[in-house]
């Protein structure tokens, strides 16, 4: 029987910067980091995208994989065990806390004294024709990330969504883009109030209600246009665009802890405010799967070693 002093689920900026504080402070940690888990690819979102920013000590920008294989090389110099294998089943129910790796469900769990859970999120998709094909070439899930690079400056840019974040991405586009199109399949916005007065207030931008997308079109190398209908009136035109970002939601990758740990009623892991701890005692939460606001590599960090802070002062204390 495999048992683990303390176990971490995920491989992103959470779960490395958790294993780093783990391993340096000798509690020997265990990282499953996913075989393709949640549909990403071991290392998180940041795979996903080219260059990274925003991230401290980067003045000329990352590349999000290398900032990944960085993080993974320094969770392993300090002695983390890093398992590629998907964590799909755990029962929380009493102590030990039980872990299942997919493909052996049927075999001996896992046992493990404490857990960090940071199993990230994924932004939705919208599944238009041509998505696929200007993925990350026009189209982004994230404004914040992806706005200030050159193909989007002085150039018509669309948001999908009429939520905060889609208000709050609008916003920020503003900054860049020559006009911003926020596109609203119903005819009311659902953002907060304030936000609501921001994004109608400001001159650049221009909502559309009752509209739905229903193409992406390009060049066959970047996005050009987005095909939207009015769904009152029925009409369907192209709106010319060099960039569109979806702004409709996140999915927390929690599916396989529901009924082990309290979750909100959006699926996210509920954190006692100001720490990084669960409803189960022994159980701590990093990065977005507990964090529907903020959702950043750095603020994923910065719980990761929140976490990890709190699993050593829980597992010093239970011995
Ligand atoms: P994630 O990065 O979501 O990683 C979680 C990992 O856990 C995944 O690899 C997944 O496979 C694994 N996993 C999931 N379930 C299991 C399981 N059951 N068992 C084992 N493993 C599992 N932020 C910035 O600060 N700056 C940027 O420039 C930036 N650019 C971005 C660009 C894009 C395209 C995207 C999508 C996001 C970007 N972000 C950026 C946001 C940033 O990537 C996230 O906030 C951050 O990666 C979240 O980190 P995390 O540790 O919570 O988990
Ligand atoms: P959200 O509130 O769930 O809004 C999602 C938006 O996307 C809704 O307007 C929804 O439309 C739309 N949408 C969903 N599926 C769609 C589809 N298939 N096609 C077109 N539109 C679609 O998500 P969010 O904006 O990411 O916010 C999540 C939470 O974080 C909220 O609690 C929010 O208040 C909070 N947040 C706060 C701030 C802030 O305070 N600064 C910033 C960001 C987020 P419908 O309205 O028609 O359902």
């Amino acid at each position: 029987m495999v048992h683990n002093k303390v176990t971490i689920i995920g491989s992103g900026p959470a779960a490395h910067t958790a294993a780093i504080y783990l391993a340096r402070a000798e509690m020997k940690p265990v990282m499953y980091e996913g075989m393709l888990a949640n549909g990403v690819a071991a290392g998180g979102q940041l795979t996903t995208t080219t260059d990274i920013e925003n991230f401290p000590g980067f003045p000329l920008g990352i590349n999000g994989s290398t900032l990944m294989e960085q993080m993974r090389e320094q969770s392993v110099r300090f002695g983390t065990e890093i398992i590629t294998e998907t964590i799909s089943k755990v029962d929380f129910s009493s102590r030990p806390f039980k872990l299942w790796a997919e493909w052996a469900e049927d075999e001996e769990p896992i046992t493990t004294d404490a857990v960090v859970i940071a199993t990230g999120a994924s932004a939705k998709r919208l599944g238009l024709p041509g998505e696929e094909e200007y993925w990350q070439q026009g189209i982004s899930a994230c404004a914040v990330c992806d706005g200030a690079v050159p193909i989007f400056r002085n150039k018509p840019l669309a948001v999908i969504g009429g939520g905060d974040s889609a208000c709050e991405e609008a916003l920020f586009l503003t900054k860049y883009g020559s006009k911003v199109y926020l596109i609203v399949r119903k005819d009311f916005l659902r953002a907060s109030t304030i936000m609501q007065k921001r994004v109608e207030n400001n001159e650049k931008l221009e909502i559309l209600y009752d509209t739905v997308s229903l193409e992406a079109k390009g060049n066959g190398k970047l996005l050009t246009a987005l095909s939207i209908q009015n769904v009152k009136t029925k009409e369907v035109k192209d709106l010319e665009v060099s960039g569109l970002f979806y702004a409709i939601g996140h999915t927390p990758a929690t599916q396989v802890f529901a009924g082990q740990v309290e979750t909100d009623e959006t699926g996210y892991i509920v954190t006692k405010p100001g720490t990084a701890s669960t409803s189960v005692p022994g159980v701590f939460a990093a990065g977005d799967v507990q964090d529907k606001t903020y959702r950043q590599a750095i603020t994923s960090a910065g719980t990761g070693c929140m976490a990890a802070l709190e699993a050593e002062h829980f597992l010093s204390s239970s011995e």
